[in-house]
């Protein structure tokens, strides 16, 4: 694209204007580190949920264990009594009942034994569950308070322009047909359309270029923006 230097830093201020808010519903305009806040917000929220979930997992089965070893001490007394009652009783039909009973009482406690064995394993793999939701949910807890203060500053400086349509409507007023029209269509391809270039780094996808490229669009001529080789916005060199 060519385009006059001077004209070069209102594309830019347009493009950086028009890349920092995101029209909502009524035509209001929102900022992009307030979307992203109110996204986070959200993803924190469901994390919660879900670590609460986690949570609930665990404690069942932690209850499930202590009613299966409640059961086991009932079975060992009922197995100790029979036992402690064979030694005494002599009638036979007696005798095979104790025997019975204390052999029932030995397969149920074999039974629950390996439930158990069972209900260890399923509980450490959901405490296990549980600390990495902790540990996910510290990490969002870190990035939406980092979150806020991004969306609070950039809220601030939206705020300070008092009516960002008209003021992109004012920057658009200034620049060439043809050259609005190739950055809307590279916006649309791209979603930045144009940004600055520091001499290393393309400013829409932060991608440093290799040295030929950033030969070849630091000597282009002073009125082109090439292009980025990455992600294809037009690039805007620092006027001398
Ligand atoms: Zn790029």
């Amino acid at each position: 694209m060519k385009l006059d230097p001077q004209q070069q830093a209102v594309l830019l201020e347009l493009a950086n204007t028009e890349r920092s808010m995101d029209v909502v519903g009524d035509g209001a305009f929102v900022t992009r580190e307030q979307k992203e806040y109110e996204r986070l917000v959200q993803e924190q929220q469901r994390m919660l949920n879900a670590s609460a979930a986690a949570q609930m997992a665990v404690d069942d089965m932690e209850a499930e264990i202590l009613r299966i070893q409640e059961d086991e001490r009932k079975l060992r007394k009922r197995e100790r009594d029979d036992k402690a009652q064979l030694a005494a009783e002599t009638d036979p039909e007696r005798r095979r009942e104790l025997e019975h009973d204390r052999y029932s009482a030995k397969s149920r406690i074999a039974d629950l034994m390996s439930e158990l064995a069972e209900c260890h394993n399923q509980v450490h793999a959901l405490r296990n569950n549980r600390e990495v939701h902790g540990a996910q949910s510290d990490e969002l807890t870190r990035q939406v308070e980092a979150a806020k203060r991004s969306a609070d500053s950039a809220n601030e400086a939206a705020a300070a322009i008092k009516d960002p349509q008209t003021h992109i409507e004012e920057l658009r007023a200034q620049l060439p047909q043809d050259a609005l029209a190739e950055y809307d269509a590279q916006k649309n391809d791209s979603d930045v359309g144009a940004a600055d270039f520091n001499g290393r780094t393309c400013g829409g996808c932060y991608i440093v270029l290799s040295g030929m490229d950033q030969q070849r669009v630091n000597r282009a001529p002073a009125d082109e923006l090439p292009h980025c080789p990455e992600c294809g916005t037009y690039l805007i060199r620092k006027q001398d």
